[in-house]
């Protein structure tokens, strides 16, 4: 995999994937109810998805059968969508997404309160939030992804909080994963590449209230945290440009 430069043209159109990707992902927040089951969720994003004349980006992807990946408390990623199973109030939820359109793929996710959640809870979705937001604010030309990367580790870490080391962010492009690979997490001596104005990556930290272990599911796909703990993940597609980072996924 090589790290692809996009043009003025490709941003234009990665940018109107991203929109219906964070629009999806906006209208799913407003759908979680407690009583729904993750399939119904599934089917509300792969709706609105279709509607706009775009392809869900993760149905089919390595053969995964929804249109979303829906993760539930200590699911961290990947979570299949299921008619049995039930979003049920003081629940958080995750749901991860993407939209391809005119060849282009999005990505992004939220981790949202079903009905009301935990102090605990909040504050992890408040942390892992934020820590997004840190390395947004790296993601500019010139910088290595360690600088992103360094951002979100030490916002979690020294908040005591568990930083996922199996699953990272990734470039993004007419490919759903591209190089370069976005870590949250610190390699020593390894800085990663250098951003260039161009490049389009997912910056997507995945985040414990425990421990960073995690354990795969017999299912094959869900991934949860070893020690039962919470977790939440919050993405954006993030394009380098001159004039700093363009979030590509904002709904707006
Ligand atoms: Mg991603």
């Amino acid at each position: 995999m090589s790290i692809t430069i996009k043009s003025k043209t490709d941003l234009m159109k990665m940018r109107e994937a991203g929109r219906i990707a964070g629009r999806a992902l906006q209208l799913a927040g407003q759908s979680v109810r407690p009583g729904m089951t993750t399939k119904e969720l599934d089917k509300i994003i792969h709706d609105y998805i279709v509607g706009c004349g775009a392809y869900p980006s993760f149905l089919g992807l390595y053969g995964f059968p929804g249109s979303a990946c829906i993760s539930i408390n200590d699911e961290i990623i990947h979570g299949i969508p299921s008619a049995k199973r039930k979003l049920q109030a003081g629940d958080i939820v995750s749901v991860d997404l993407g939209a391809q359109l005119n060849g282009f793929h999005s990505d992004t996710c939220a981790t949202f309160a079903v009905g009301k959640i935990s102090a605990e809870a909040q504050a992890l979705l408040d942390v892992t939030k934020a820590a997004l937001e840190a390395g947004i604010a790296k993601a500019v030309v010139d910088a290595r992804v360690s600088d992103i990367s360094g951002a979100v580790e030490e916002y979690c870490t020294s908040r005591g909080y568990g930083v996922v080391r199996e699953y990272c962010g990734h470039g993004i492009g007419r490919e759903v994963h591209e190089a370069p690979e976005i870590p949250n997490y610190v390699t020593p001596g390894r800085n990663g590449v250098k951003l260039q104005a161009g490049m389009v990556i997912c910056i997507e930290p995945m985040i414990n209230a425990g421990k960073a272990a995690i354990r795969q599911c017999k299912d094959g796909w869900t991934v949860r945290t070893r020690d039962g703990s919470l977790s939440a993940h919050f993405e954006h597609e993030v394009a380098i440009t001159p004039d700093g980072p363009v979030i590509m996924t904002d709904p707006n």
